[in-house]
């Protein structure tokens, strides 16, 4: 197996933008694979899955994967697995019951004091592991106009603080409509906090452009974005630089994470991916159960598993570069936290 990483274009080279990046994103796993120098025949690589649920892999990231190596942690998150098509108890299309937390078009309203918008339906990366792979978005896809009935609905409830930008990724939105639908938010007074969920700036750090940085800069709101970043080796020095311009602006960085079977199952992974966060000026703030959706189930990790990893992670690291393990439960008011036997926890 050879370990080379691909390398990246040249510097004189033209730098496509984050939108021509979008466009040339890889969509077909054979060709990712001869990309990556990897033999198709020792993978066991779906087209059942591809065709439920397209591959979508950005050049920028997958310049980062290994060339060679079919256990690359990178690459297993963005390629369709035969297993997907094997139907688990237990796992299921809406893990979360998101369905019932939906009052009106394009929010999604769980928990008290905070509302989230389903600001576009699509991502930059499809992640194989992701809650919301069968997400009806065709249902939750506003037009302009459509929009007024959701900010009615944030605007009505006063105690809602805090409005959190999801999709889909929000990022993959124009600047000019995330622009109009930032300052219609920050026109409503009991709205204090933006949240910006999003992997884009990750997977394409040319995203974050002077456009974005225009927005996310000229609101009244506190701003706070949480990067969605499960493995080390996905933060290069574009991701870093990116993350610290950022920084610089006044903007809050977090990180939450998923646990991952052979992706982060290690506590030598995750050690390694809460320091380079914290170089990128990133917190470590969540790392999460993987939420029980269809498609997903051998990405699983054991409760025991995870109880050691994060007995073994406090061990290793300063209490504020360890994330809070939680895990999501439908119909909960919160995140719930995976706690610790009491033994583990001196
Ligand atoms: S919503 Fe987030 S986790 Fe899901 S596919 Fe899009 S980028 Fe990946």
């Amino acid at each position: 197996m050879t370990a080379d990483i691909i390398p990246h274009t040249s510097t004189n080279a033209h730098q496509p933008s984050w939108q021509e990046e979008l466009a040339t994103a890889i969509r077909d796993p054979a060709e990712l694979l001869k990309l990556l120098n990897i033999d198709p025949t020792q993978l066991d690589s779906s087209d059942a899955a591809q065709r439920v649920w397209s591959i979508r892999a950005p050049l920028p990231y997958v310049q980062r994967m290994r060339k060679g190596d079919i256990n690359d942690p990178l690459l297993r998150q963005v390629l369709p697995l035969g297993a997907e098509a094997l139907s688990v108890p237990g796992f299921s299309n809406d893990p979360l019951g998101e369905e019932d937390a939906n009052p009106v078009s394009g929010v999604v309203h769980k928990y008290f004091g905070r509302a989230l918008l389903i600001i576009s339906p699509a991502c930059a990366i499809h992640c194989r592991y992701c809650f919301r792979r069968h997400f009806p978005y065709e249902d939750n896809t506003l037009g302009r106009s459509e929009w007024q009935t959701a900010l009615d609905y944030l605007a009505n409830d006063e105690s809602i603080s805090e409005v959190i930008y999801s999709g889909g990724d929000p990022l993959a939105a124009n600047d000019n409509f995330l622009l109009w639908i930032t300052e219609q938010i920050a026109a409503i007074p009991h709205i204090k906090r933006l949240r910006i969920h999003t992997r884009l700036p990750l997977v394409i750090p040319s995203r974050i452009d002077n456009n974005c940085l225009h927005w996310l800069t000229a609101t009244r709101l506190k701003v706070v974005m949480v990067w969605h970043i499960n493995h080390p080796n996905e933060i290069d020095h574009a991701v870093e630089q990116t993350a610290l311009s950022l920084k610089r602006k006044g903007i809050e960085l977090l990180n939450q994470s998923v646990l991952l079977k052979q992706v982060n199952d290690s506590t030598q992974t995750l050690a390694r991916l809460s320091e380079k966060l914290f170089e990128a000026g990133i917190m470590p703030y969540y790392i999460h159960r993987l939420d029980k959706v269809a498609g997903a189930a051998h990405f699983d990790i054991s409760d025991e598993k995870i109880q050691q990893l994060q007995q073994e992670l406090l061990a290793l690291l300063p209490g504020y570069l360890v994330p809070r393990f939680v895990y999501e439960h439908a119909g909960a008011r919160a995140k719930l936290p995976l706690s610790l036997k009491k033994a583990d926890t001196v």
